[in-house]
């Protein structure tokens, strides 16, 4: 992480402190009211919770610090980037978006936006570099794509996209905006399932949509009070909670995760490894320029599904879980859901586990 980013993560801890009057709690209190003390609706304040709640103020604040930039919390990920879909996407626009990226936004995209008159077209991120974005009202990015981990230079193909005259909207949840920060390398919007490494705890699904176009923003804050996609006050302080440790918790993750990438090359029981800290990763000077860490995710390609499977029962430190970003490392065969990927290709997340009780736990299991 760079300095800056160190310093977003200190001031984050302390992000109360100066709306605080004698007396009041350190921790953010959880406020469960669907309605306030409201005599003059001219006066201002929260009103209503569909339309706003304090304790989503709390996380949108620590959210607004670390992004640099306006920040609109959402139940899910997928709401948070149906959202900023539904904000900027017009019937007979064109958007693009990856085909090899996260599945359930391709098959909204699908279900929802062409039946409404919008041209959707799939792209594979290894594309993007070289496509053609005149016409396009949206381009969609991901990078590094969840599960492949295929980095898509952001600048160079947001630079495109918005001469185009495109939106640019990032889907940033495999990096987190301290790992990664695409509103500075020119997209409109970010869009995150903070479920993953943000609250990290595996115990809440949540997902924000941030960006510094005003206009932009508003239209994705009004879709959230129209459409009542509204993230409850109890999951807003558990991500608030879980954000006060991202910092320290994905630095144990990335350090582990590439440590255990180095010793996991040339593995005989692998025909693939992909980590994108790895010098000889295809995609590594990308990563490196682009990224302040390589993450937490590992591809591993055993030779078939049985061996795979294998791998993930055995392992008595790895939850067979879809998810990823949370304390405990956790894996998964991605292509049970359809991802194109190898039949025995895994999705391994690691977790704040001690390393080398994890090590010993993930190389036994290796051993045929
Ligand atoms: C998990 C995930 C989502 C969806 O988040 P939910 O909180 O499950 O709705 C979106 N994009 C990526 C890249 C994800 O990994």
């Amino acid at each position: 992480m760079r300095d800056e980013d160190l310093q977003r993560a200190a001031m984050m801890l302390h992000h109360r402190k100066a709306g605080l009057a004698q007396g009041d709690p350190i921790a953010a209190p959880i406020v469960m009211s669907s309605a306030y003390h409201l005599p003059q609706v001219q006066a201002g304040g929260h009103s209503y919770t569909r339309a706003g709640n304090p304790t989503w103020d709390e996380v949108e604040a620590q959210l607004t610090l670390l992004e640099d930039a306006p920040s609109l919390a959402f139940p899910s990920g997928m709401a948070a980037i149906s959202a900023a879909l539904m904000a900027c996407v017009q019937g007979g626009g064109r958007i693009v978006l990856p085909s090899d990226g996260y599945y359930v936004t391709r098959v909204f995209a699908d279900h929802f936006l062409r039946p409404l008159g919008v041209d959707v077209v799939f792209l594979p991120a290894k594309d993007y570099g070289a496509a053609d974005f005149s016409g396009a009202a949206v381009v969609y990015i991901e990078s590094p794509t969840n599960p492949a981990l295929d980095v898509i230079d952001i600048s160079a193909v947001a630079a495109r996209a918005r001469a185009a005259g495109a939106k640019v909207i990032v889907d940033n949840t495999t990096m987190t905006p301290l790992l990664q920060r695409p509103l500075d390398m020119g997209a409109d919007l970010v869009v995150a399932a903070d479920t993953k490494a943000p609250a990290g705890h595996g115990d809440v699904l949540f997902g924000h949509v941030a960006g510094r176009d005003a206009a932009l923003m508003a239209r994705v804050a009004d879709w959230r009070r129209m459409s009542g996609a509204i993230p409850s006050p109890f999951d807003a302080w558990l991500v608030h909670r879980g954000l006060e440790t991202l910092e320290l918790r994905l630095s144990r993750m990335c350090a582990s995760a590439g440590e255990i990438a180095r010793r996991l090359q040339g593995h005989k029981a692998l025909l693939a490894l992909r980590y994108l800290g790895l010098p000889d990763d295809p995609d590594h000077d990308l990563a490196r320029r682009q990224m302040a860490g390589f993450g937490f995710l590992i591809g591993m390609t055993f030779a078939d599904e049985a061996r795979a499977e294998r791998f993930l029962s055995r392992c008595p430190m790895i939850a067979q879980a879809t998810s990823f970003g949370g304390v405990h490392t956790s894996g998964e065969r991605r292509a049970r859901w359809g991802d194109h990927v190898p039949l025995g290709f895994i999705r391994l997340s690691v977790g704040i586990e001690p390393i080398e009780p994890l090590w010993v736990a993930i190389s036994s299991a290796m051993i045929d």
